[in-house]
């Protein structure tokens, strides 16, 4: 582990609660934050999967150490995880917080399990995420009709949650459609949003 991927001062912090070289190894994203949020640390899986998933909205190769996670998220989701993060600082229970999100490609349902764990009276946050499921996905594929998803302005609207798109037609209220092609190719320009069913069942406070 290069001084580049982790903060000398993180990597003491670190060692008194994990084992490095299995975070170094873990197949899931691992990432340690300062306080401030501050990236301090990341692990090798952190950068295949940015190299893997080039142009997604949450993580690119420019996110190293140093960076603020915070500032590399959607602004739709900025308030959840300012607050989760803080939660997870502040948390004295044995047990790490829990949240799942999605991130599915155009082929595959993609479901990720992350851990927040405070590394001892809020000094610094280990974040690390897990395949929860995988697998073929079941949403119904609409086509790529730019003239019924552009609004107005000629933009477009992306749920950042489960990347379907916002149906702009009169009759299809708050509707939102998945579409494989623009998964791949997306079109622009887009504005980020959650869906109802996103909004309700991952980032509602009200769940918690
Ligand atoms: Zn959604």
């Amino acid at each position: 582990m290069s001084e580049l991927h982790c903060d000398p001062g993180f990597r003491q912090l670190l060692a008194q609660h994990f084992s490095i070289a299995l975070l170094e190894q873990h197949p899931g994203t691992v990432y340690g934050l300062w306080p401030d949020f501050a990236l301090a640390y990341m692990n090798p899986a952190w950068f295949r999967f940015a190299r893997d998933n080039q142009g997604e909205p949450v993580i690119s190769t420019d996110w190293t150490r140093g960076r603020h996670i915070t500032d590399a998220l959607p602004e739709v989701l900025h308030p959840f995880y300012v607050e989760l993060y803080l939660r997870g600082l502040e948390n004295s229970s044995d047990q790490p917080l829990l949240h799942d999100y999605e991130c599915s490609s155009a082929q595959e349902y993609r479901c990720f399990n992350m851990s927040l764990h405070n590394l001892g009276f809020g000094a610094g946050l280990l974040v690390i995420n897990r395949d929860q499921q995988v697998g073929r996905h079941w949403r119904t594929p609409h086509p790529a009709q730019s003239e019924l998803y552009r609004d107005s302005a000629g933009h477009y609207c992306q749920c950042t949650h489960c990347r379907c798109y916002r149906n702009r037609q009169q009759n299809r209220s708050n509707h939102w459609d998945w579409i494989p092609d623009w998964i791949s190719h997306p079109p622009s320009p887009i504005d980020y949003g959650l869906c109802p069913g996103c909004f309700a069942y991952y980032y509602n406070p009200d769940n918690r």
